[in-house]
């Protein structure tokens, strides 16, 4: 980015059934980017752009309302509801070339506002991708706790890089949605994705609050939804289990081989023991080893459709 100027920063906010925070959130947002713009931080062509994820209360009308009221306030109305990471996307792909940076965050605001001061002095300092931190959930109920928690861990051991904290609070630069807008995926997990554009990124914290008013909208088979997304979107781990569990239990079934020839001739057994014995393990074997096999490729072909672009140019000289 290039240091110090007014830019024009556009928030993106996914909303859906949101029509009690809305009120709050549009006046805390508005009072915000009266201040930077005041102090000249940003430029006056400035938006705050709502997404609505076709929701199925009075949302749409109250940004329609926004809207008219005031021109620094924007909407997008999705066809149909496609969750938070699509509503979310919609919104950073459609506003990018207008914006320098954008924001996404929230409609609840329980993302800290004032975060985006230090977002945009990090940007000041040559940073691409500002990522939201939550310094702790103290507030967050001891089941969100701890099915987050959970959740870092089993992405960490899957090998996906995802940064620990972050939801989906964060400020992109206008090229590095340009290079998200390469990623052609379906399953979109936007946190496991950011990280893989490079760039120079920083770190803000903020305490996480509480949910203006409403309730979550994130139920439990969303979460799973997403905990799922977020795993089988970016890594082939758990193929690669199936390949290991069949050497393992090859590596085994030779074992009990040599115990059931042994018992065969030193014990008591009855006839058609030993071959039973080694026929289940041997062939368990090797059909867990062929499944895996099986693996190995559709993992490969799972690598090629999503077509990820190979390499991401920064500068050329
Ligand atoms: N959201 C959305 N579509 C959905 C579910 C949620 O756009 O299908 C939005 C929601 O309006 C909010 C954000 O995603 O702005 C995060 O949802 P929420 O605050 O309910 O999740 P939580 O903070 O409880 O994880
Ligand atoms: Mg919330």
């Amino acid at each position: 980015m290039k240091a110090k100027q007014a830019y024009i920063l556009y928030i993106v906010v996914p909303c859906y059934n949101e029509e009690l925070v809305l009120e709050e959130t549009s006046q805390q947002l508005k009072s915000k980017m009266d201040e930077l713009l005041t102090s000249q931080v940003i430029s006056a062509k400035s938006r705050v752009v709502f997404i609505d994820d076709r929701s199925t209360d009075n949302t749409w009308d109250i940004i329609q309302k926004l809207h008219k009221a005031d021109s620094l306030f924007g909407g997008i109305r999705l066809s149909v509801n496609r969750g938070h990471q699509n509503a979310l996307l919609a919104g950073l792909l459609t506003v990018k070339d207008e914006a320098d940076v954008v924001v996404s965050m929230d409609a609840d605001m329980q993302d800290d506002i004032e975060a985006v001061d230090k977002m945009l002095e990090a940007v000041d300092n040559g940073a691409d991708i500002v990522y939201g931190i939550r310094s702790s959930r103290k507030r967050d109920s001891f089941f969100k706790r701890s099915s987050a928690l959970g959740f870092y861990r089993l992405m960490s051991a899957m090998g996906v890089n995802s940064i620990y904290n972050h939801a989906d609070y964060r400020l992109m630069s206008r090229r590095a949605l340009n290079e998200l807008a390469n990623f052609k995926e379906v399953n979109l997990f936007l946190r496991g994705i950011v990280p893989l554009l490079g760039f120079e990124t920083a770190t803000v914290e903020y305490e996480r609050l509480e949910r203006k008013a409403g309730e979550s909208k994130y139920s439990i088979g969303k979460m799973l939804d997403l905990a799922i997304d977020g795993i089988t979107s970016f890594s082939i781990k758990p193929l690669r289990l199936i390949t290991s569990l069949g050497i393992l239990i090859s590596g085994i079934s030779l074992f009990v081989v040599l115990y059931t020839v042994a018992v065969r001739f030193l014990g008591d057994t009855v006839p058609g023991w030993a071959f039973i014995m080694i026929s289940i393990w041997f062939i368990g074997g090797i059909q867990m080893l062929s499944l895996g096999i099986v693996g190995e490729y559709i993992g490969k072909i799972y690598n090629e459709s999503k077509a990820r672009p190979r390499y991401t140019v920064e500068e050329i000289l």
